[in-house]
């Protein structure tokens, strides 16, 4: 097994070796210079609902206006591009809620044929673990994933023109 995988694995399990203990530093370094991985990144309430209630398909569409509202005045842009990033926003939390934990790591979670240490590729789920894909698969799953997200999003009469 190579490092970076089992540097993942102990990640995802919490073991506390892996975690920075140096007790402060500036940016990536220690006072030593030793590199240091920067603290995980929490939400201050995980109870917070970042994305659409996907139950409702009202609730979708309220979120994309709202969404596409914001963008357009915060980010000065026309209402056409801000519909496009408030999609894409969309995309991304679809995609981030479309998952379930691999089952098993040691084959690519598109194809399902075994994967080594040399083609193996850690792509984050968006729920704190990660898939392990071909990187000949990546680009595919990739395409079959977005795809996906679109023709769920399509059902709320939402697309990206
Ligand atoms: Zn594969």
């Amino acid at each position: 097994m190579s490092k970076w995988r089992q540097r993942l694995e102990r990640i995802e399990a919490g073991d506390s070796q892996t975690k920075d203990q140096s007790g402060g530093g500036f940016g990536n370094f220690d006072s030593f210079g030793k590199a240091v991985r920067p603290k995980a990144l929490k939400p201050a309430n995980p109870t917070i609902r970042i994305g659409p209630d996907y139950s409702d398909p009202l609730d979708v569409v309220d979120w994309f206006n709202e969404r596409a509202a914001i963008i357009e005045e915060g980010c000065a842009v026309s209402r056409q591009e801000a519909e496009r990033r408030a999609y894409e926003c969309l995309i991304v939390d679809w995609l981030n809620r479309a998952t379930s934990k691999q089952e098993d790591s040691t084959r690519c979670v598109r194809c399902k044929s075994a994967v080594s240490d040399q083609d193996a590729v850690p792509v984050l789920d968006g729920k704190g673990g990660h898939y392990v894909i071909h990187d000949a698969c990546w680009p595919a799953w990739m395409r079959e994933r977005r795809a996906a997200a679109e023709k769920a999003l399509a059902a709320y009469g939402l697309s990206s023109g």
